[in-house]
């Protein structure tokens, strides 16, 4: 069977999971793997990996969502990136793969009333996980520009080391060769081979909620083939239809903005959308005397010595990256754009003591994000982008082109300090792309909406189980932690789903 073409859509199913990333893909193959019939609906189109370039102009413009121009406005505004494709962000993201620390696990426990929360639990489905993704070092020498930041780590003495990923390798592939092995490889075909139905271009619109209890889900369906090639959104030419699907239970995992918009939209209220957190990056591109760029990977060294506050690694760095990275002081930084292969972007990202908004406005589908960094945030993105132009300067940097509004050049140890003087987080060209948190799992009802499986509180069959649980950004790449909790999440919805059905049958 084909896993990417639509069939017709059921009237009636089990469970309907809202989105088919990190978190809905896992949760739909486990559940349909125990017998429960499952419909996916994904707003974004099937999209094989292999066919676009990673990181490219075409790969934005047809998995991004917005053409990876969404910001949460604040002072100064933060840019996000979303996937908005089938497999969500695991499609397009750097395979970066760190289990959740077991200290983050505990404090998050603590902190959040989460029950049940096992460390050897987590652990055992991490394993499961690893397996599944086939999570792995690059084979042979790591890229030269993941060299780079390594040595400059290693020349200063701070902690380094190579996060492991989910690729597999051609036998006698290279560090550039390797294919992600994302949802639409993985999750996404173990569902539907166990029965589940994946319906792409179909936007879930509200949930129809009474009593607390959903018994249906509309949605918009464009059903045409998508135009693809244009420099814009991708343009959907069928037409456009609306339907319903009643259900038994809905799992929203349309990530950490669109999982509370929607909850929101849908009327249910309580702690929703109030807590967004992420990872806010501040960038650098660094010039090296040797060639250092390879445009469609990424390094996958990252510096840990400063971990959870500040950590650094390597970001995508394109000829079109890269000039974008020198656009906060073309005047000056212009020149560094014809020798772009000598050119790579890294990045400082911080764990924010800040924290997010995400509000559905009536009659638009995107919701309004805003972000707000405290003063500590401030100070530690100054000193982060510090750090990481001194790691550059070690590893052999002639030049450091920092990302922020009228930055100087940065040649020296002298320059840095200089260059630190007249940093302000309002010129900066701030980023992220780990979001999280808007609807925090636990039994602490003044903070979470969600139980500790993910269960909306105020709901009897509502769940959440993605990004939007996690209760804090954790201060590592999230997507591990993100599938651990899912995964938990689903057990405990077939066994207690189960346990209820002997109950009634006894
Ligand atoms: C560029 C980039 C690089 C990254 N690099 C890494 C990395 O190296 N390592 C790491 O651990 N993490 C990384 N991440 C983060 C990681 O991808 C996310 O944490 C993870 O994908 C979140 O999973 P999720 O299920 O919450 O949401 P997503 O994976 O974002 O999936 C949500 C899905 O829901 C769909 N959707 C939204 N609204 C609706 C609706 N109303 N109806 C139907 N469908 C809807 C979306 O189209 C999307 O496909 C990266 C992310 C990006 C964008």
């Amino acid at each position: 069977m084909s896993t990417h073409m639509n069939g017709p859509v059921p009237y009636e199913t089990d469970v309907v999971v809202v989105g088919s990333g990190a978190g809905g893909a896992t949760t739909a193959a486990l559940l349909a793997e125990a017998g429960f019939s499952v419909v996916v609906l994904e707003e974004g189109r099937w999209i094989p990996q292999g066919a676009l370039r990673p990181f490219s102009l075409e790969q934005m413009t047809q998995q991004y969502r917005g053409g990876g121009v969404t910001v949460a406005l604040g002072r100064p505004s933060i840019a996000y990136a979303e996937g908005r494709c089938a497999g969500g962000g695991t499609e397009i993201n750097s395979g970066l793969y760190i289990r959740p620390p077991t200290e983050l696990l505990h404090r998050w426990r603590r902190d959040f009333h989460i029950s049940d929360l096992d460390d050897d639990e987590i652990a055992e489905i991490c394993a499961e996980v690893e397996s599944s993704l086939s999570v792995g070092f690059v084979p042979g020498r790591p890229t030269a520009a993941s060299e780079r930041l390594r040595d400059g780590a290693i020349a200063l003495g701070w902690q380094q080391n190579e996060a492991p990923r989910w690729m597999t390798y051609p036998p006698s592939g290279d560090a550039t060769s390797g294919r992600r092995q994302s949802m639409t490889e993985t999750y996404l075909p173990r569902g539907i081979r166990a029965g589940a139905q994946l319906v792409t271009g179909c936007v879930v619109d509200r949930l129809e909620i009474q009593h607390g209890r959903v018994s249906a889900v509309s949605y918009r369906l464009n059903d045409g083939p998508v135009a693809s090639g244009s420099k814009s959104e991708p343009q959907h030419t069928g037409a456009t239809r609306t339907g319903r699907i009643r259900c038994g239970a809905v799992f929203v995992c349309a990530g950490a903005i669109h999982s509370p918009a929607l909850l929101q939209r849908s009327g249910i209220g309580g702690p929703i959308g109030r807590t967004l957190a992420f990872h806010p990056t501040v960038k650098l591109a660094a010039r090296f005397p040797q060639v250092v760029n390879v445009d469609d990977d990424v390094p996958v060294h990252q510096v840990k010595e400063f971990s959870p506050n500040i950590s650094f690694g390597g970001s995508a760095s394109n000829s079109g990256l890269v000039a974008l990275a020198l656009s906060d002081h073309w005047q000056v930084f212009k020149d560094a754009v014809t020798d772009w292969q000598h050119v790579a972007v890294y990045y400082a990202a911080i764990t924010s003591q800040g924290k997010g908004r995400v509000r559905s406005i009536p009659g638009f589908h995107d919701p309004l994000v805003t972000y707000h960094l405290t003063g500590r945030d401030r100070h530690v993105l100054r000193s982060g982008l510090g750090r990481l132009g001194l790691t550059m300067l070690q590893a052999g940097a002639t030049e450091v082109y920092p990302s922020f509004r009228g930055a100087p050049v940065v040649r020296n140890r002298a320059d840095l300090g200089a260059m630190q003087q007249s940093f302000s987080a309002m010129k900066a060209s701030l980023m992220t792309v780990h979001l999280c948190s808007t609807v925090p799992l636990g039994e602490d009802r003044d903070r979470c909406a969600a139980d500790s499986f993910g269960r909306i509180h105020s709901t009897a069959n509502v769940y959440v189980n993605d990004a939007s649980l996690l209760p804090t950004a954790p201060g590592v790449n999230p997507q591990g932690s993100v599938m651990a909790f899912a995964i938990r999440n689903a057990r405990r919805f077939i066994a207690t789903a189960h346990r209820r059905t002997a109950r009634t049958s006894a």
